[in-house]
């Protein structure tokens, strides 16, 4: 077998457990995940953390594996075993061989909005209408459920007032179970280590919660309902692959009632509040700069793999506990440049191309640096003050363009103005965004190299 060599920041998934450890080597069990720091001087040897415990120690390579990153892949799904409107001899049809406790759910094509729960028992299969009222699924008056999936782990658990428990689902023609190639490639956490504590935000499709997963302190985003789910798994497939000091760190997912995204605690929030909360008084303009470089970079990382955010704004950038700005939400993430849903857009900070044509790029992702630079820069105001939606879309057409944003240096504004040019090529890559804000970083600064940057971030008041 070729030699492998893992660069410092791989994340490994532990084949089988090592409970005891010789002097300087890690512990770990059977699924763990552990970052790579450095090679050892011991052949087939690196020193790694253990992403929970936080001990750091040597491990054998052979007894891990890297983590993959998982493919996008649209056929995917938390729920493999819906087949879609299919009639009831077809659903008996699927389901032979008739063994006991296979099962299915199809569309009701009789009463439409309702399901169908098909179970193979005793050599024959039975048809349990799931009927949608209140918002809730019930089969029979008793158990309620919000959404399919919730209702498939219940009846895999207790047979309830059905025939048999659910053993096996059958799945879908083409039709891949997130749950077992999650759990292959090692994202799939373990709903029992997780402690869940506050609501700390609300997104769009569903609630943040603090919480601690073996130890480590994260961030849980509950998405129940199974349909926006679903479209989430996109999101998490695409942050697998992205690993960045600027980036929102994925640590994996956990399937229970819908789905959970757990990511590390961003415990200052979200930058548009960090810097209209603590204000001029609290933060300066250099503190700022810092910030504006830090998402620079992560977007410098995206770019370096053809990523487009599509929704880069102060809301979606998050703040470390040690004032790390770091790109979150990629919700709308995608490899191409074409919208395909009726995405409703952020106007304010979409570039015009991809307002009018839905072009989106990363040169559109470039204006939207542009605003969220006028944003750090106003501590956190409304860009566009006072203006509604349809009149910044026809004056950004005809030219207009935001003013300065009170004290903000000369530099940085020119920054914000070569963001907002109205041909996309013109607009410079973030690679190069980043080279002028450190050049402006360096004379604001002119006494510290990078090593003096972590002690000019925000002092004790942030
Ligand atoms: P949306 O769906 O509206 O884009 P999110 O669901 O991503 O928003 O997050 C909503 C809010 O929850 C954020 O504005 C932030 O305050 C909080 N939040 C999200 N992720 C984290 C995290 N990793 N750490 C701390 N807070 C977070």
């Amino acid at each position: 077998m070729a030699e492998m060599s893992w660069a410092a920041g791989t994340q490994c998934v532990a084949k089988g457990d090592h409970r005891k450890p010789k002097p300087g080597e890690l512990a770990y069990h059977k699924g763990d995940i552990l970052t790579i720091i450095e090679t050892s001087t011991k052949k087939g040897f690196y020193k790694a953390k253990h992403n929970s415990s936080g001990e750091e120690g040597l491990i054998n390579s052979t007894n891990v594996r890297e983590r993959e990153a998982l493919r996008v892949d649209p056929s995917l799904s938390l729920m493999p075993w819906f087949h879609g409107k299919i009639s009831g001899p077809d659903a008996v049809c699927k389901l032979q061989p008739a063994e006991d406790g296979l099962f299915l759910v199809r569309e009701s094509i009789r009463h439409p909005g309702d399901y169908v729960l098909c179970v193979a028992v005793s050599g024959k299969v039975i048809h349990y209408r799931v009927i949608y009222q209140d918002n809730k699924l019930t089969i029979d008056n008793t158990q309620y459920f919000y959404n399919l999936i919730d209702m498939i782990e219940f009846y895999s658990k207790n047979k309830g007032s059905i025939a048999t428990t659910l053993l096996k689902p059958k799945q879908k023609h083409g039709a891949k179970s997130a749950e077992v190639e999650l759990s292959k490639t090692g994202w799939l956490l373990d709903i029992s280590k997780l402690t869940l504590g506050e609501n700390i935000g609300e997104g769009e499709f569903g609630a943040v919660y603090e919480g601690e997963y073996m130890g480590q302190k994260v961030a849980v985003k509950t998405i129940k309902c199974d349909v926006t789910a679903q479209a989430f798994l996109q999101e998490t497939t695409v942050m697998t692959k992205l690993q960045h000091k600027n980036l929102v760190r994925l640590l994996g997912v956990i399937l229970h009632k819908g789905l959970h995204i757990v990511t590390e605690l961003m415990t200052k929030g979200n930058l548009a509040n960090f810097v209209r909360t603590r204000g001029r008084s609290v933060i300066n303009s250099v503190q700022l700069l810092h910030f504006s470089l830090d998402v620079c970079e992560g977007m410098e990382y995206l770019e370096s793999k053809k990523l487009v955010h599509r929704d880069l704004a102060a809301r979606n950038v998050l703040v470390s506990d040690d004032n790390v700005a770091k790109v979150s939400d990629f919700g709308l993430t995608k490899l191409d440049s074409k919208v395909s849903d009726n995405v409703k857009l952020p106007v304010k900070w979409t570039a015009p191309e991809a307002l009018k044509k839905e072009k989106f790029s990363t040169k559109s992702d470039v204006w939207s640096y542009g605003v969220l630079l006028w944003e750090i820069f106003s501590y956190g105001r409304q860009p566009y003050p006072k203006m509604s939606l349809s009149e910044v879309k026809e004056k950004v057409e005809g030219g207009y363009r935001m003013e300065a944003p009170e004290d903000c240096p000369p530099a940085v504004y020119s920054l914000m103005r070569i963001c907002w040019e109205q041909e996309p090529r013109r607009r410079p890559t973030f690679h190069k965004l980043r080279e002028k804000l450190e050049r402006e970083t360096g004379k604001l600064n002119p006494d510290l190299g990078s090593e003096g940057r972590e002690g000019i971030r925000c002092g004790s008041g942030c």
